[in-house]
């Protein structure tokens, strides 16, 4: 229930303490994902006992004030969001779906009994800070603004229960595409050692304790096989391999493009919200305008290894791509198994008709308003 929260900030109690502008500075040539920000940052806090404070908009060299004692520092009790805001071809800046977003930081920080708020609120509050950098917002293709959201229990006390306070803070970071090969195909390591979440674990919830432990295996891969990423597997209770299943990967849902076994078309597959995976704005959104496409049969289902061996030796496995808000769709070219064999998809960039082609159209031309779409919010 996004409404009805028993206490809430309010964006009309904003405050804002504004630092001189330095984007004149920003070089688009030389970004590296997430290392330049803006020059402001949105801060409200809340102490159990007094509520929530004023939304608060001000200079980000200004940092965060956290107690040594935060259970954050020590527990891991924090949660985040990952989106963007784009100039639109029409000149306005625009947000992708951000009540999606809005409403998994809900979910997140009750998942951790952070203090509750109205998400509208601080959906208003966000586009006010936006509207404060607008500047920033880069001026060309496949660059954008990514904000990032968090949320944390900031307190004075290692003792492990209920926050006694929270902090929310939003910052800013002008981007280019995520992956610095751009649009060109990557491989994934299929990892089948590590697993991400699990039944009545938290991996539909976006907290960091979710993120800390897969940096281990992505840099590992990274180093002994050369790929930027982990898809990350679930064992099966055999002990074949072949029946683990697939899963996602650290920051991105995956899609798996097959020709039917009865050779009657294609189907686009990804595996169903089991409560293991991230609920992906992107990973829905490409769901709802592929079920729109009629030459594509799409489902949500259990995607094991077994099978994706088999089409893989048959020739039946067309397309990977991975999707997410940092890459929106990243095509992948193969999954790499710990003994070197290679499941191997071709993808052929000159291909505009392949669906990781015409799924990167179709997102790109809803975010930077070349097609009219209800999911692109003007700021
Ligand atoms: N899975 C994980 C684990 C992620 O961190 C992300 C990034 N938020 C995604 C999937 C993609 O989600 P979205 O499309 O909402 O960015």
């Amino acid at each position: 229930d996004r409404r009805g929260a028993a206490e809430t900030f309010r964006t009309a109690n904003l405050e804002k303490n504004l630092t001189s502008p330095t984007h004149a500075s920003l070089d688009l040539e030389n970004l590296r994902f997430g290392q330049t920000f803006t020059d402001h940052l949105l801060t409200v806090e809340h102490t159990v006992g007094q509520g929530w404070g004023r939304p608060q908009i001000r200079a980000l060299a200004d940092g965060l004030h956290v107690h040594p004692a935060a259970p954050v520092l020590h527990y891991g009790m924090c949660c985040f969001e990952g989106m963007k805001a784009y100039l639109g071809v029409d000149g306005r800046g625009r947000l992708f779906r951000p009540d999606m977003n809005m409403d998994r930081l809900h979910r997140s920080s009750r998942r951790l009994l952070l203090a509750d708020y109205e998400p509208d609120e601080l959906l208003e509050c966000l586009k006010e800070l936006l509207r404060v950098e607008r500047a920033w917002l880069p001026e060309r293709e496949g660059y954008s603004l990514y904000i990032r959201p968090f949320m944390f229990s900031s307190g004075h006390s290692i003792g492990i229960g209920r926050p006694t306070s929270t902090t929310i803070a939003i910052m800013l970071s002008p981007v280019g595409p995520y992956f610095q090969t751009g649009l060109t195909p990557i491989k994934l390591f299929l990892d089948e050692r590590h697993v991400r979440a699990w039944p009545g674990g938290v991996g539909d919830c976006k907290v960091g304790s979710n993120y800390a432990p897969t940096i281990h295996p992505q840099i590992t891969a990274h180093e002994t096989h050369g790929t930027p990423q982990v898809l990350y597997t679930m064992p099966s209770s055999s002990s074949s391999k072949d029946d683990a299943i697939v899963s996602e990967s650290g920051a991105m849902n995956v899609f798996f493009v097959l020709d039917k076994e009865d050779g009657s078309g294609q189907q686009l597959i990804t595996p169903p919200l089991d409560g293991t995976i991230l609920p992906g704005v992107t990973r829905d959104s490409i769901l709802r305008l592929a079920r729109h496409w009629a030459d594509y049969e799409v489902s949500e289902a259990r995607i094991t290894i077994g099978r994706l061996r088999k089409a893989a030796a048959e020739g039946r496995l067309r397309e990977i791509f991975g999707c997410g808000t940092a890459c929106i769709v990243q095509p992948i070219n193969g999954l790499v198994r710990a003994d070197g064999e290679t499941l191997e998809a071709p993808f052929d960039a000159s291909n505009i008709t392949s669906m990781t082609a015409r799924m990167t159209r179709a997102l790109t031309d809803i975010q930077y308003a070349r097609v009219p779409s209800d999911w692109s919010v003007p700021f």
